[in-house]
């Protein structure tokens, strides 16, 4: 059955270039309207921003508060001074674990870290934790990934001072009660650090609603361009805490011996920031508003079940996570008897077909899991069925391929 895609046409990489794309967890292709954006803020609006006081500077600082504004109603904040630039989730998340974490954990607090996290959302954690005397402790979860309500009253206890858990899974794709998971935290006195590199690009966030202190994204992963990233904090977080990187821009004045800093957001975007990155992911928001996630979500939807119950057809594959579809978010990580993820990614790429294969920077999960590495197909709304199907014959003949 022919899939008309209305958008692929936006893409000019996958009008041009064959490759089945099946790596949009890892980064997602970028529609003509973002590179025109980015472009267009080189043609006529390129000048340092926060730092000049001719036209042509005082106009770049209005884009990348335009940018910053945009970003804020993406995640429903209530304030832009609340959303800070970085280059991306895992420096977002460095900030925090740098500025709050050693500044306010203290010897003997907890700090609570999902099973499942992005090596981005651990590290950070483990290094906290060893400069302040803190305990990392791991909220574990069920092998489709569901963190129950069990599991979360037994990981909470009356130490645990912050959460840092993924909104979504890079690795099995499950959506985590981020909104329960805040409320619980906010109980005993906790805050919630929100990884949610793999939710933005698929589901509305609304950081109000859902109560969390700290969030994080890239803004490669939807489709905005690299070297952008974002982190939301609470305004009277973000005041109390100490700066992560100091130099130019942050400041509001220095002398020989101290500095004033410069009031949030500014105080946390230290040096140029990438301002053309940032009118970039503006427009990407823009184009996924246009899109809109009931959309992105009802082709993922149907181009995920078609995959899983295919993949579920294949003798000696698994596929890890749950049963169903609707909870992948458009990952499907798989393992099949016998075959290296490196060599099953090897042998789709001879077919034209991207995927990862490895670890997937959640090696603890892994281990958890007891699974050694496995591939992943990763979907999102420009995808075809034709692809999927080339995908499923592919990784049907993967075994016999490799005698
Ligand atoms: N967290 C999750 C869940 C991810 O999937 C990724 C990227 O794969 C990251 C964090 C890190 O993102 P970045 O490399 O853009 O910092």
């Amino acid at each position: 059955m022919e899939d008309k895609n209305p958008y692929r046409e936006n893409f000019p990489l996958l009008k041009e270039n064959p490759v089945i794309y099946l790596d949009s967890a890892a980064t997602a292709q970028k529609p003509s309207c973002v590179l025109q954006a980015e472009r267009d803020f080189y043609e006529h609006s390129y000048a340092n921003p926060m730092r000049g006081f001719y036209a042509l500077s005082m106009e770049a600082t209005k884009r990348l508060e335009e940018a910053r504004d945009e970003v804020r109603r993406f995640i429903n904040a209530p304030s832009s001074d609340e959303i800070i630039f970085t280059r991306n989730t895992t420096e977002s998340l460095n900030l925090v674990a740098y500025s709050y974490g050693l500044s306010r954990l203290k010897a003997g607090d907890e700090i609570l870290v999902s099973i499942m996290e992005h090596h981005s959302n651990l590290l950070p954690w483990q290094m906290a934790a060893e400069k302040t005397g803190a305990v990392l402790r791991f909220l574990e979860c069920e092998a489709d990934g569901r963190i129950t309500q069990e599991r979360l009253e037994a990981a909470f206890t009356d130490r645990t001072r912050l959460v840092a858990v993924a909104h979504v899974s890079n690795v099995l794709g499950c959506e985590n009660p981020i909104r329960q998971i805040a409320a619980m935290a906010r109980e005993r006195g906790a805050v919630v650090v929100v990884d949610a590199a793999q939710s933005a690009p698929h589901m509305p966030i609304d950081v109000q609603e859902s109560g969390v202190d700290f969030l994080a994204f890239s803004g490669h992963k939807l489709m905005g361009p690299m070297g952008i990233g974002v982190l939301y904090g609470r305004r009277e977080l973000l005041e109390e805490m100490p700066p992560f990187l100091t130099g130019g821009e942050m400041i509001d004045s220095v002398t020989r011996t101290g500095a004033v800093f410069a009031p949030v957001p500014h105080k946390f975007e230290a040096g140029t920031v990438n301002a053309a990155g940032a009118w970039g992911l503006m427009e990407a928001i823009r184009y996924l508003k246009r899109v809109g996630f009931d959309e992105v979500h009802r082709r993922e939807l149907a181009l995920t079940t078609m995959a899983l119950e295919g993949l579920k057809q294949i003798p000696h594959v698994h596929v890890l996570g749950s049963e169903r579809p609707e909870e992948h978010c458009g990952i499907l990580t798989f393992t099949i008897d016998g075959v290296h993820p490196h060599d099953v990614s090897a042998i789709l790429d001879a077919d034209g077909i991207a995927v990862r294969a490895g670890h997937h920077c959640a090696q603890p999960l892994f281990e958890y899991l007891k699974v050694n590495s496995a591939a992943r197909a990763s979907i999102y709304f420009y995808n075809t069925r034709e692809e999927i199907e080339a995908f499923l014959k592919s990784t049907a003949g993967i075994r016999r391929k490799m005698g």
